[in-house]
């Protein structure tokens, strides 16, 4: 029923109530009799009557047995006149005890005003109740400036770090920000600057909500989630509104964590898109900075905003002081996927023997939501097969409904595709451990990261202002390692390499062009590269060199290439055994952290070569 009717009903109840209320007021005498004026007259002759009242035109008649009657007399006739006119002696009438009372105040009025009062309290109860009604839309319009926020996390909704499973290093990042939430003012007194904004950077799936409530539950501080994609509505200047009322509401419970999920609905690079743009997104965008930087010392509030798209997002919102910390959030590997079917297999009655591990072992490329997911389809079919606890075959059948489901269709990963990213990851990680100069290999993983299946990580020993020609072609030959591992192993090359080509290309086109590098063509640089600051990020080269001088560039760059190209070739065919154990300690660990790399490569004792 909707309100309007529901309105509508009660305001015809109580009309109704009052109507009642006031007829029984009225005939509250406990009904006399009535008779006829000459009756009464008789009765006054027989000397039965012991009072009159008159009101107006009524007379009421008390008998001597106290009984009641009631009559009416002529208007504009006197009382006596009218007994007398109808052959009353005056004797009689005397004896008669006649009282005329004023027709008493509220009655009278009630009775004279009721009857046309009635029908105007009506309409005006509805028009009361219609204007209430629209008041009540034209409220909803005047509140999109109000943000909708959203607060959670209390008391059995409270998520911790301890619900999280794996993204060892995220949570570690976060934990700072967790101890100024704490205790805000020990970082105050010594005068540290806060991180105001954090982006969370991962997939779809992989636990950004998760997390940022978690360290709001870690630090016991209230949640507000907004999201982004909720600000841009139909008027513009509503999402700026929402914006500020947001920044408001979580200043004023600060300390306290604002979450702004799916920035990038808002946060894209503004003038990117020809043709106008959109208004509301860029004002919006606009008031987000301008309450970033509008916070001061003591506001303890840590907004950490979520994406999956951060390489669209503006540069603006990135600078320092704004979203300048970037947490990345990685896919699962095996370990991680095991945690977190563990956390998702609690308050469940799993079967003895499942094995999780097995499960963790045949998912690759799932996803946190993807694994939660698998174990509740796990549990819905052991139910719809009348089982009390959640089987393991039950387990293992899900993978396959969750691989299918509408989502993943194109995510997943099959053995083959794993080899052969275990490969290519192997070959670049071998090469860099092959070669002198090489900075050493931090993290081999083939959990897929971004566009690439894979990637190796390696991090220079120190700090370094300057890179050497030699360490840049330990650069080349590495990037190129994983296409060589590929080709050699399989006798084929997939795409999952077009990336580091490009990188090559780009770099040994910058060692012959930038840096001078090349013996042929000598100290010099060719090309005059703009930046173009006020585009962000667009790069124009002015090409003030002959053509014969740019054949001669493209040669040099094709000659690094081949160098590099022949190294990692050298390497990679000498070392196929090293190569093979990498690869199936990555198919069978997904990631190898730097020691785990370095004591899998100690037996082979490998000798350093140069390229
Ligand atoms: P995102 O915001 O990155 O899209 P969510 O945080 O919404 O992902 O994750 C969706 C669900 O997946 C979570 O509610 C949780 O049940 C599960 N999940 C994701 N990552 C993890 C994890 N690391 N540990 C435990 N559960 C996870
Ligand atoms: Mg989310
Ligand atoms: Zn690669």
């Amino acid at each position: 029923m909707s309100s309007f009717t529901k309105n509508l009903l009660l305001a015809i109840f109580g009309l109704f109530t009052v109507s009642v209320v006031f007829s029984s007021f009225f005939s509250a005498e406990n009904n006399p009799a009535k008779v006829t004026l000459s009756d009464l007259s008789a009765k006054i002759e027989a000397g039965q009557v012991k009072s009159i009242s008159v009101q107006e035109n009524d007379l009421t008649a008390i008998l001597q047995d106290g009984s009641k009657v009631i009559t009416k007399k002529e208007t504009d006739l006197g009382i006596t006149e009218t007994f007398k006119n109808l052959g009353v002696s005056a004797n009689t009438l005397q004896k008669v005890n006649i009282s005329i009372d004023e027709a008493s105040g509220f009655s009278y009025w009630m009775g004279l005003i009721l009857p046309t009062l009635l029908p105007l309290i009506f309409i005006a109860l509805m028009f009361y109740f219609m204007f209430r009604q629209a008041k009540g839309g034209m409220n909803q319009a005047f509140s999109f400036g109000r943000s909708n926020i959203k607060l959670s996390n209390f008391g059995k909704e409270r998520v911790t770090f301890e619900d999280v499973a794996g993204l060892k290093e995220a949570k570690e990042e976060l934990i700072e920000v967790v101890d100024f939430l704490k205790n805000p003012k020990k970082f105050l007194d010594i005068g540290a600057r806060i991180p105001r904004g954090i982006l969370l950077v991962g997939r779809p799936g992989t636990g950004k909500t998760l997390l940022a409530r978690a360290v709001a539950g870690e630090a016991n501080v209230p949640f507000f989630t907004i999201s982004a994609s909720e600000f841009v509505e139909m008027f513009v200047g509503v999402g700026a509104a929402r914006t500020r009322d947001a920044f408001m509401v979580a200043k004023k419970a600060g300390p306290s964590i604002l979450f702004i999920d799916e920035i990038d609905a808002v946060g894209r690079q503004r003038g990117a898109g020809m043709g106008g743009g959109n208004d509301e997104r860029e004002q919006t965008l606009n008031q987000i900075l301008v309450e970033l930087d509008g916070f001061d010392r003591e506001t303890q509030v840590i907004v950490l905003a979520a994406t999956n798209r951060p390489d669209i997002l503006d540069p603006a919102l990135l600078r320092p002081g704004r979203f300048d910390r970037n947490v990345v959030l990685d896919l699962p590997d095996i370990n991680d996927r095991e945690a977190i079917l563990k956390i998702h297999a609690r308050g469940k009655q799993m079967e003895k023997g499942a094995d999780l591990r097995k499960v963790a072992a045949r998912t690759p490329g799932f996803s946190g939501a993807d694994l939660a997911n698998l174990m509740n389809e796990a549990a819905l079919l052991s139910a719809r097969r009348n089982k009390k606890i959640v089987g393991n075959d039950e387990l293992l059948e899900s993978i396959e409904k969750v691989i299918l489901g509408p989502e993943r269709k194109g995510r997943v990963i099959s053995v083959k595709e794993k080899e052969v990213t275990a490969y290519h990851e192997g070959g670049h990680a071998l090469v860099a451990a092959a070669i002198k100069n090489s900075d050493p290999v931090h993290k081999v993983s083939i959990v897929s990261r971004g566009m690439a299946g894979g990637y190796t990580m390696k991090l220079p020993i120190e700090e370094q202002r300057l890179r050497t020609k030699k360490q840049f072609m330990a650069d080349l030959a590495m990037m190129l390692g994983g296409f060589v591992a590929e080709k050699l192993t399989f006798k084929d090359v997939s795409t999952g390499a077009s990336n580091d080509l490009k990188e090559a290309t780009s770099l040994a086109h910058d060692l012959v062009t930038k840096y001078g590098m090349s013996e042929k063509l000598g100290p010099m640089t060719f090309g005059n590269t703009n930046e173009m600051i006020f585009l962000g990020r667009e790069m124009t080269t002015e090409k003030n060199y002959s053509e014969d001088v740019a054949r001669k560039i493209d040669e040099e760059v094709s000659s690094f290439i081949g160098r590099a190209y022949e190294a990692a070739t050298e390497i990679l065919t000498s070392k196929k055994k090293v190569l093979d154990a990498i690869a199936k300690k990555l198919i069978e660990k997904e990631t190898l952290e730097q020691e785990e790399f370095a004591a899998l490569l100690k037996p082979f004792k490998i000798k350093l070569v140069e390229v």
